[in-house]
């Protein structure tokens, strides 16, 4: 699974924030006490003394083992005796001890040699909370999404009613999310405007974000934009990198409005740096568009064209604008 760098660095800095805090409010609990409970600061002293201690004991010892085995017995009893100490003054026995908040890294942001699962679960926590700002439909689940906004009566095109492509394209939809990651697969929606498209194509975005992967929504417009600003230095430049970077990454990218930006050649070759790289490492993308498959190659290029048509599912939609069957319902 691919986490953003970024994310997760910042992820790690606030957990060695977090503990330098706990670690400072024990110091000053401990300076505290040792004002009142002087013995606090003599057991302490001693038992910070004991690396060193085993140290001379391995060079200058006969019997190592059996001097090991009592310091370490001296240990315990000091260890013992501070509890008693704070417990006999009021205090919870693990009152000068460090806290933590996740007793498996402890606030080290790893389990080993591996990011440990608390960073994972933070870092999905935040990328869903982005992603449900940048979504457009809200809170809309596959669950909510109304077939009975298309027509029943079959379309001669197709052979098949409105109602019977859209069912197709749901569950089409709904098993893509369900088995992300375990199977392969790029779409291609596509259809006029108010069908939707966006609607499941954000319902795939909060399921698979739901699931743990990072997943990535935004306009063509606005990626192309993200894009500019890299190449030509406006805005910020370093923010817009950054963008570039999770769309070439993230492990679902969802490109919304395709076409609808102003052609140009180098739309085209933003296009053709997304694809290609997404292809290659075998990252999912969903490519939601008002064009016909058709018009791609004379849109984009004839190398676009067929790495759409040769690597993506394409799912059409069809039947009337649902934004206005809903509001004529309203009216
Ligand atoms: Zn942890």
């Amino acid at each position: 699974m691919a986490y953003d760098k970024a994310l997760i660095s910042s992820i790690l800095r606030q957990l060695e924030q977090q503990h330098d805090r706990y670690e400072a409010e024990a110091e000053s609990r401990r300076y505290q006490l040792s004002a009142d409970i002087p013995r606090l600061a003599e057991i302490d002293r001693e038992l910070r003394g004991t690396a060193a201690k085993a140290m001379r004991i391995a060079f200058e010892s006969n019997n190592t083992d059996a001097a090991i085995e009592q310091l370490k017995q001296r240990n315990l009893a000091l260890q013992a005796e501070k509890r008693k100490l704070l417990l006999d003054n009021g205090y919870p026995a693990d009152y000068l001890t460090v806290t933590v908040s996740c007793p498996i890294c402890r606030d080290t942001g790893y389990d080993g040699s591996r990011l440990c699962a608390c960073v994972k679960r933070r870092a999905a926590e935040i990328q869903k909370q982005d992603l449900s700002t940048l979504l457009p439909v809200d809170k809309e689940t596959f669950s909510t999404f109304r077939l009975d906004y298309y027509s029943s009566q079959p379309d001669s095109r197709f052979g098949l009613s409105p109602r019977q492509m859209a069912q197709a394209n749901l569950q089409r939809c709904r098993s893509f999310a369900e088995h992300f990651g375990s199977s392969y697969e790029n779409l291609l929606l596509y259809g006029s405007a108010g069908l939707g498209k966006t609607f499941l194509s954000s319902c795939i975005a909060r399921t698979v974000t739901e699931r743990g992967f990072s997943v990535t929504y935004d306009t063509a417009i606005s990626i192309f934009d993200q894009y500019n600003a890299v190449k030509f230095r406006t805005g910020d430049p370093a923010a817009a990198a950054h963008a570039v970077e999770r769309f070439r990454s993230a492990d679902l990218l969802i490109v919304d409005d395709l076409g609808t930006e102003m052609p140009s050649s180098f739309h085209t070759s933003c296009l053709y740096d997304l694809i290609s790289r997404r292809l290659m490492s075998r990252k999912p993308t969903i490519l939601s568009t008002n064009l016909l498959p058709a018009e791609l190659e004379n849109r984009y290029s004839q190398a676009i064209a067929s790495r759409i048509l040769g690597e993506f599912t394409q799912l059409r939609f069809i039947g009337s604008d649902i934004r206005r069957i809903r509001k004529q319902q309203r009216l």
